[in-house]
């Protein structure tokens, strides 16, 4: 199937032999090629002289002085080059220019398609107006939102040419091994950084393929005398079985949306991100550092958060500004807990203003251990703030109300009113446990924790 770098081939061989040349005539086989009525692109070609050919993305425009003709090839569309009419099974549009040479469109599948359009409003109607730029002209925000916003795979995302032109098959493959993302890896987890690298890999996938004349694989070969020879440089597409170049793991062959994929598994992981919660005293901060002594990587969202308050000033300040308050001030944050107690509206603005800056530091840390399969997440509010959606599952460390009770009063040397009022603060218990993936209870022995925590190590390390 041509791909961005074949299509480009075609188009600067075709430029080199067609431009400024005149259409003498038009010999159609097969009309549903053509996208509207038969007669009047006939009419609007004939005559006209090509004054040039571009090409955005898998598409080739012809363009003449009022209009174009747009090519899409898509899986097998190909051009030949004959000096007489010499028409094979699969040859469904003939052209013959005003220096006697017979161009020859051909496609063995028919799922290409010709359309006419205006010179002036091509871009802004028809199949070019929903195409998203090429990676070299893509503005990196446009593309960051867009996949940030997604649950879809990666690699699905950079094969849908209204996120990202002239990527296909082979190119996003290449593109994802060499900025050691996994295809299957979700949008919405892509950091900012690795989608730097994922245009800039692209970028230089694709020049480099255009160099060598694209690449020959299986079906598609360049009609017009070029052989590509990319082929010979790619790491991972149509290499299942064989070695890794970076770390000599076998690669691995999957489908994605129904293509097939190839990546190494050792260098392109998709980590698992475990959320793990519980409710006040429960014994989570118990559970959490154990799990730490095993070797896992515990982001840990209250430490983000205190870190936050001590050191980010363009937080403070935007606390100091929304609240009134002096940042400053050592009491300070009683006096704003204060503030926001009894009012849901500034708890509000509280909890935007600080969550954002939360999310965006996990995102980073979780990028610093991107080759981790295994991440938790210690988030105490967890289900309160629904991250739960940002989590492949969700472990809640459980205890009854009675017991969060007994150890509030006792670690925290809290009354028993003053307890009550800090545990009916948060979320129920009973409610979280309903939300939760796997509960473990934590009613009993430290060392029944601790042999519960190894049972679920061992259940998602299968
Ligand atoms: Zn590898």
């Amino acid at each position: 199937m041509p791909e961005l770098p074949e299509v480009e081939v075609v188009r600067t061989i075709l430029e080199q032999e067609l431009k400024n040349l005149t259409i003498k005539d038009i010999f159609i086989y097969y009309e549903p090629i053509i996208n509207g009525n038969v007669s009047d692109f006939k009419n609007a070609l004939l005559n006209q002289k090509i004054s040039h050919i571009e090409r955005y993305g898998k598409f080739l425009v012809f363009v003449f002085s009022d209009v174009v003709m747009i090519s899409h090839l898509r899986m097998e569309g190909k051009y030949y080059i004959k000096d007489k009419l010499d028409t094979t099974k699969h040859d469904h549009v003939v052209f013959l220019m005003s220096n006697g040479k017979f161009v020859h469109y051909n496609d063995t599948r028919k799922f290409g398609r010709f359309e006419i359009l205006k010179r002036s409003e091509y871009l802004k109607k028809g199949p070019l107006s929903k195409l998203a730029a090429e990676p070299k002209d893509i503005s990196f925000d446009s593309f960051y939102q867009a996949i940030k916003k997604s649950e879809r795979a990666i690699k699905t995302l950079l094969l849908d040419q209204q996120v990202i032109s002239g990527l296909g098959n082979i190119y996003v493959d290449e593109t994802l091994f060499l900025s050691r993302i996994h295809p299957l890896k979700k949008g919405s987890r892509i950091h900012k950084d690795e989608a730097k690298e994922l245009i800039n890999n692209a970028v230089k996938v694709l020049n480099k393929a255009i160099k060598l004349g694209g690449t020959t694989i299986r079906s598609y070969t360049s009609s017009l005398g070029v052989t590509g020879l990319f082929q010979n440089e790619l790491y991972v597409h149509t290499k299942e079985g064989e070695t890794c170049p970076v770390c000599k793991t076998t690669i691995k062959k999957i489908k994605v949306g129904g293509r097939g994929t190839y990546f190494c598994p050792n260098c392109q992981v998709n980590t698992k991100i475990i959320g793990l919660t519980g409710g006040i005293a429960s014994g989570k901060s118990t559970a959490s550092t154990y799990i730490l002594s095993k070797g896992y990587t515990v982001i840990d969202s209250d430490f983000i958060v205190s870190n936050l308050y001590q050191k980010n000033q363009e937080m403070l300040s935007e606390i100091a500004s929304t609240f009134l308050i002096d940042t400053k001030d050592v009491t300070f944050k009683e006096k704003l807990a204060k503030i926001i107690f009894n009012d849901n509206n500034k708890r509000e603005a509280l909890n935007k203003i600080v969550h954002k800056r939360v999310y965006m530091m996990i995102e980073d840390e979780l990028y610093k251990h991107k080759n981790e399969p295994i991440i938790f997440i210690d988030m105490p509010l967890l289900f309160e703030v629904a991250y739960q959606k940002k989590c492949d599952q969700t472990v809640l460390i459980y205890t009854t109300r009675e017991i969060q009770l007994k150890r509030l009063i006792e670690r925290n040397k809290l009354t028993k009113v003053d307890a009550k009022k800090r545990i009916n603060s948060q979320m129920d218990i009973n409610d979280k446990k309903m939300l939760a993936d796997v509960v473990i209870n934590n009613c009993d022995s430290i060392e029944k924790l601790h042999q519960q925590i190894d049972q679920f190590l061992e259940e998602i390390n299968k």
